[in-house]
C-alpha cells in the first residue's frame, strides 16, 4: 500500500509529503520547499529508503528545498511539466522575492507529461498536467490509495492563486473541472498548502468549482 506523511515547511506552511510503498519501503518526497532537516528527521523516523524528489510545480516554496537535497543524496528530481521551466530558473529571484534565503538551482532529471506514471516500490502515480496556477504544474494520483497529491491546483474550500506571470484563471478552473474532480468524490488529496479534503466534498462546497456553479 501506499503510505504518507505530511510534513509542512518554510514559513508558508507548505505540504511536502513524504510518500511510500510499505512493501518495498521506497519513498519519494513531494515538493520538498525547504526546512530539509526537519524532512530527513522524518525520513529517519519512518526508516524508509528515500529514492526520488517528485515536484507539481516550479514555485519556491514546492522546490526550494530540492538542490540541497540532490547535493546530500544525490536524488533524481523528477517533474514538473517542461512548461515551468522559466520558474525553476527563476529560483534566484523567487527566494528575494519571498523572503527566502538563497538557494542554489538545480535542474530536474525528468520533466513529466499528462498520462505519465511514476513507480514508487510497487506502487504506481498517475500523472495529470493541471496548468492555470502555473502552466506545467502536475499533480499526482495513486488510483490503489484514491489519493491525489494537487500541489497549488485545487486547496479545501478554494483553488490556486491565478494572478502570476503565465497563469491563467480559466485554464486552471478547466483543469480542475475536467481532470481533477473526475477522478471521483471518494478520492482524498493533500493540498500544497492547509488542510486535506476530499473531491466529493469540493465538488458539493467549494465556491469556486462547485457543480452548482457549471449546472
Ligand atoms: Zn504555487
Ligand atoms: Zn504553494
Amino acid at each position: 500500500m501506499l503510505q504518507y506523511q505530511i510534513i509542512p515547511v518554510t514559513h508558508y506552511q507548505q505540504n511536502c509529503t513524504l510518500l511510500w510503498c510499505d512493501e518495498t519501503g521506497d519513498a519519494a518526497l513531494v515538493d520538498p520547499g525547504g526546512d530539509t532537516a526537519r524532512i530527513l528527521a522524518v525520513v529517519a523516523e519512518k526508516a524508509v529508503r528515500l529514492c526520488k524528489i517528485l515536484l507539481t510545480h516550479g514555485h519556491m516554496d514546492h522546490i526550494g528545498g530540492t538542490a540541497e537535497l540532490v547535493a546530500q543524496l544525490q536524488l533524481p528530481v523528477i517533474g514538473p511539466h517542461p512548461d515551468d521551466q522559466f520558474w525553476i530558473d527563476l529560483l534566484p529571484q523567487q527566494a528575494q522575492m519571498m523572503g527566502f534565503t538563497p538557494v542554489a538551482g538545480f535542474s530536474p532529471d525528468q520533466w513529466l507529461g499528462h498520462g505519465d506514471k511514476v513507480m514508487l516500490g510497487k506502487q504506481a502515480l498517475e500523472v495529470l498536467h493541471c496548468p492555470g496556477h502555473t502552466p506545467g504544474h502536475v499533480i499526482f494520483y495513486s488510483r490503489s490509495a484514491q489519493l491525489a497529491l494537487v500541489g497549488d491546483v485545487l486547496f479545501k474550500g478554494s483553488i490556486g492563486r491565478t494572478d502570476f506571470p503565465r497563469g491563467n484563471h480559466a485554464e486552471l478552473i478547466n483543469a480542475i473541472r475536467t481532470r481533477v474532480l473526475p477522478l471521483g468524490d471518494e478520492v482524498r488529496f493533500i493540498p500544497g498548502h492547509g488542510p486535506m479534503s476530499t473531491l466529493g466534498h469540493e465538488r458539493v462546497t467549494n465556491p469556486f468549482v462547485a457543480d452548482k456553479h457549471y449546472g
